[in-house]
């Protein structure tokens, strides 16, 4: 009708391409700049490494006055200004970080209209001062990054989001545009609530990231199955190998820098100049394996690292999701790749059990590993788990995946979940993984025979299996919660076992199968 959205978009297009360079908008980043530039909220669901910071900084440039952006990485907005300023946006952040001194020139360059993006730290924001100068200074609009923080279901809870209902009271007149990758229902409605977002238009994009290739295999020896996989399938490429703890990190990367790769180690025990240089040699070496807690990853954004690895399992399938997505930002061909075992996930479940988080916090958690463990068992594809998790359906199979590429075979197995259960039960609920295999296959161990369970009626009664399968077995009726594990990784049949155990449940389960290109090295425990 006018020619002003059209003025606009060009102008967006514009500095798009002279400031960052781009050619063109990523999906629906240009629906969202028109959105917030022309004074509208709006809230943006879109993986990692989608492209988010677009959608709020290129709206601070096209409307008078600072974008305001609340974030709780403090640690990246130093890096983040730092690029801006390079480009030529004048931008700033206002944190802990910062000497008094040095908080009082961003204010006044604030107050001054010098500046086109602010980066806030939350409990910044928030502090009765900073709202009073927010009042005075000419403001473009309020983005709140990773808004998932809101949300007690979010991975991420932080108390101070909540706060941030307080924008809406003061500045009812700008826009304010949240942002997140985490966009599951209960996530989504907190936002909305909270931010005062339940009329904005919704943006979400595609979490598919097709050229990502998505493999779980079954852990056997998993430093000797990491080697192989980067010798078969990346040699040279860059990659991150996920572990759980800071030892298993260490011990990884000399183990690898043995076998001749080139491989760091990287977490939060070590110091800053230390993480840097591993940081520095990532970026811009060529094939560089860094093996790191969760610590590594976060804001680094180097596009062509073609595998994650994870030698433990994530937390919740938001960390998996977030970690695997560090693979292949460059669109070209890349591997997620995932080893886990039984004593894993008893394990996961154990620090779930044990830990002195609120009920409520450990129920959510408890939700969330139960999301990603369904997800490690899944006999179907596993692009199709992963997405429908985020709220998307995948209509066809992928064919990029280990389900797909090699699908397992799924059996029947009640009977043998059934005695699984029923040797637990008998033992009195207290007995390991290994010990409930020996009581099953008749094995007359020192332990079976102190303990008297040789004179069980489930004594030998799975001798026509091997002990392969009884650990697969007691593994998937674990991460599915039929069986709970205590402090002393003992098993105990939890209420869900009934359904197996009197009341006709079927179980089907999957036969493990190896990944291809992977082999199978036996061992002895
Ligand atoms: P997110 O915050 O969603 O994780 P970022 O905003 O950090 O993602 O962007 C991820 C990467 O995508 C960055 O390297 C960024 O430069 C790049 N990018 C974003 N938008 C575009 C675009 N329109 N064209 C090309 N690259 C883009
Ligand atoms: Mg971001």
């Amino acid at each position: 009708m006018t020619a002003a959205p059209a003025a606009l978009h060009d102008r967006a297009l514009h500095l798009l391409q002279t400031i960052w360079g781009y050619p063109a908008f990523r999906g629906v980043q240009g629906e969202i700049v028109q959105q917030v530039a022309e004074g509208g909220n709006a809230l943006v669901l879109m993986p990692t490494g989608g492209g988010k910071s677009l959608c709020y900084q290129l709206p601070s440039l096209l409307r008078p006055g600072t974008g305001i952006v609340v974030s709780p990485l403090i640690a990246l907005m130093k890096d983040q200004v730092d690029t801006l300023r390079q480009n030529g946006v004048r931008a700033a952040f206002l944190n802990s970080t910062l000497l008094p001194h040095e908080a009082r020139e961003v204010e006044d360059a604030l107050l001054r209209g010098d500046l086109d993006l602010l980066y806030v730290a939350p409990e910044r924001l928030l502090m009765p001062r900073t709202l009073d100068l927010l009042e005075r200074a000419p403001v473009a609009l309020f983005a709140i990054d990773e808004a998932h923080c809101v949300s007690q279901w979010g991975h991420d809870f932080r108390p101070e989001y909540q706060q941030l209902s307080v924008l809406a009271e003061r500045f009812p007149e700008l826009p304010r545009v949240a942002l997140t990758a985490t966009a599951d229902e209960r996530t989504r409605a907190d936002i909305k609530s909270v931010l005062r977002l339940e009329d904005a238009p919704q943006f979400v994009s595609s979490f598919d990231r097709p050229n990502i290739q998505y493999r779980v295999g079954l852990k056997d020896s998993p430093k000797t199955q990491l080697l192989h996989f980067i010798r078969e399938e990346h040699p040279g490429d860059a990659g991150i190998v996920y572990c759980l703890s800071r030892k298993s990190v260490e011990e990884t990367a000399k183990w690898l820098q043995a076998q001749g790769i080139d491989a760091l180690a990287y977490h939060a025990g070590l110091s800053s100049t230390e993480r840097n240089n591993v940081q520095e040699r990532f970026l811009n070496e060529e094939g560089v394996i860094v093996c790191a807690t969760v610590a590594f990853g976060m804001g680094i954004d180097k596009p062509n690292v073609r595998f994650v690895a994870h030698l433990d399992l994530p937390k919740s399938m938001e960390g998996y999701y977030q970690e695997t997505g560090r693979a292949g930002r460059d669109g070209l061909p890349s591997t997620a790749w995932m080893v886990y075992g039984l004593s894993d996930v008893v394990n996961v479940r154990r620090m779930l059990a044990q830990s002195d988080a609120p009920e409520e916090v450990k129920r959510v958690e408890a939700s969330k590993l139960d999301a990603l463990l369904t997800y490690c068992e899944a006999a179907t594809c596993r692009r199709q788990v992963l997405l429908h998790y985020f709220g998307e359906e995948l209509s066809e199979p992928c064919g990029n995946c280990d389900v797909c590429l090699n699908p397992p075979r799924v059996r029947d197995l009640t009977r043998e979940a059934q005695m699984a259960l029923s040797a637990t039960i008998r033992t009195g609920n207290r007995f390991g993984a290994a010990h409930l295999t020996d009581v099953l296959l008749g094995r007359e161990t020192d332990k079976v025979l102190a303990q008297g369970h040789h004179q069980l009626p489930t004594f030998g009664v799975g001798k026509e299996h091997d002990e392969k399968l009884w650990r697969s077995v007691l593994r998937q009726l674990v991460s599915l919660g039929y069986l709970s594990a205590d402090d002393h990784f003992g098993l105990r049949a939890t209420g869900k076992s009934r359904g197996i155990l009197k009341e006709g449940q079927k179980l089907l389960l999957r036969e493990d199968t190896l990944l291809p290109g992977l082999e199978h090295h036996h061992h002895h425990h």
